[in-house]
């Protein structure tokens, strides 16, 4: 049997790195930075009020209050005059501090905010005086221009792209995304929707692995499932590659692939250059990796890296989170951080115990800094799973485990 590590190494050995492409920034949203990016301009380019208030020189204050002449209005967007001495200007929160000015007086502190038009040729009293700097957001204070604001290999959530809108950049070289197809095997299989009859079950893994690639930023198409039939699963591979609307760069196939008859995925792959083996894991034992060359009519000579994963919907989503997650993500430009799940050591809320000779992945939740198995250890229990936000790895060697004992915990929870 493989280790998982072995199995892990050679997946991620099927998918080189993605192409590098610019994109606007709004269609780069889950992609990860080729290359640093480096700030252009200066944040905050220019000293600005973080207060709606007065703009004084704090020298021109005595005794309070005082009474000043409103000698401009400073609206977010304008360039202001130097403050004239012994006067406020009215400034707006994000507007420039006019030059002269070295304190923000926030309009609860003084007599009001007057009106909406202009108050310039009015006074204002001051009931306080902001101590000389206060209420000001200094140029370069969060960004000076020639900083790398963001490294190669950043994913580009909300946070970074806020950050590279803020500099000004409107487009962005990214690792293009992944695009695979998931490929469902099974007679049994029947379409959410439809009437179910006896022995039949509705198709989960195509739904759930499509939207598991999503969350990793590739672009996923969904084949319709196919019968336990080699001609019809060959068929249906063949077409789907074929009128895929981007090139598949990776086909994902799920059942079929492990010791019992009518295994459609190994009889139909295992002499095109797939490998199946089993993995020292529980759940998704039977693994199998590889590429195909498919004639389809577009492209004949392709080959197309393969990844059959077990049928069973935990071992599909198991096997989808230890193998094809962190490959796919590290094809994809991300940084070595951002491929792999945040884990951390935990206790254990309550004992539990493994099978000796394989990695265990238990479903669990983490309360109050344990974590808890939940569910238990089959393949089948897909409730358990959808309310678990964390995956518990027990080590091949490790069979009994007491409550308090640390384990390694997978956090699930983000995308
Ligand atoms: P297999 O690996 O094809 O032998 O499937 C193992 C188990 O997983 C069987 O109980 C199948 O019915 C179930 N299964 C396989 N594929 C799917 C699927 N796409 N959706 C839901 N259950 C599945
Ligand atoms: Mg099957």
């Amino acid at each position: 049997m493989a280790s998982v590590a072995d199995h892990a190494a050679r997946i991620a050995q099927l998918l080189p790195r993605t192409a590098v492409e610019r994109r606007a920034l709004s269609e780069a949203r889950g992609l990860a930075l080729a290359h640093d990016v480096v700030a252009r301009v200066t944040l905050p380019p220019f000293d600005n009020s973080s207060m709606d208030g007065f703009a004084v020189a704090a020298a021109d204050i005595g005794a309070l209050p005082v009474e000043l002449v409103v000698s401009q209005d400073i609206p977010a967007g304008v360039d202001p005059q130097p403050l004239q001495p012994g006067t406020a200007a009215r400034i707006m929160t994000g507007a420039p501090v006019p030059p002269g000015a070295d304190s923000i007086v926030p309009v609860e502190q003084t007599s009001g905010r007057g009106t909406d038009g202009s108050v310039v040729g009015t006074t204002v009293r001051l009931h306080s005086v902001s101590s000389a700097g206060q209420f000001i957001r200094r140029r370069g204070s969060d960004v000076t221009e020639g900083d790398v604001v963001l490294p190669a290999g950043t994913v580009l959530t909300a946070a970074p792209i806020g950050l590279l809108a803020a500099i000004g950049v409107a487009d962005v070289q990214v690792h293009r995304p992944l695009s695979v197809l998931v490929l469902s095997t099974g007679s049994e299989l029947v379409a959410p929707g439809e009437p179910l009859r006896p022995g039949q079950i509705y198709e989960s893994n195509g739904p759930m692995l499509a939207a598991a690639l999503a969350e990793t930023g590739a672009v996923a198409t969904l084949a319709h499932f196919v019968a336990d039939d080699v001609p019809a699963f060959l068929d249906a591979l063949g077409t789907a590659v074929a009128g895929a609307a981007n090139p598949i760069d990776l086909i994902v196939t799920s059942g079929g692939v492990s010791a019992g008859a009518f295994e459609v995925v190994k009889q139909a792959l295992a002499d095109r250059g797939v490998s199946f083996t089993r993995v020292a894991m529980q759940p998704g034992m039977p693994q199998g990796s590889g590429r195909i060359t498919l004639d389809t009519p577009d492209d004949s000579s392709r080959e197309i890296p393969v990844v059959t994963l077990p049928g069973n919907p935990v071992s599909s989503f198991v096997s989808f989170e230890v193998f094809l997650r962190p490959a796919i993500r590290a094809a994809q430009g991300f940084s070595a951080a951002a491929q792999h799940r945040p884990k951390a050591a935990l206790p254990l809320a309550e004992p539990l115990t493994s099978v000796p000779g394989k990695a265990q992945f238990r479903r669990a939740t983490r309360a109050a800094g344990t974590v808890r198995a939940h569910g238990g250890a089959s393949s089948h229990l897909l409730a358990a799973l959808a309310h678990s936000d964390s995956l518990i790895e027990i080590p091949a060697d490790v069979t009994d485990l007491p409550a308090g004992a640390e384990v390694t915990v997978w956090d699930l929870s983000g995308t």
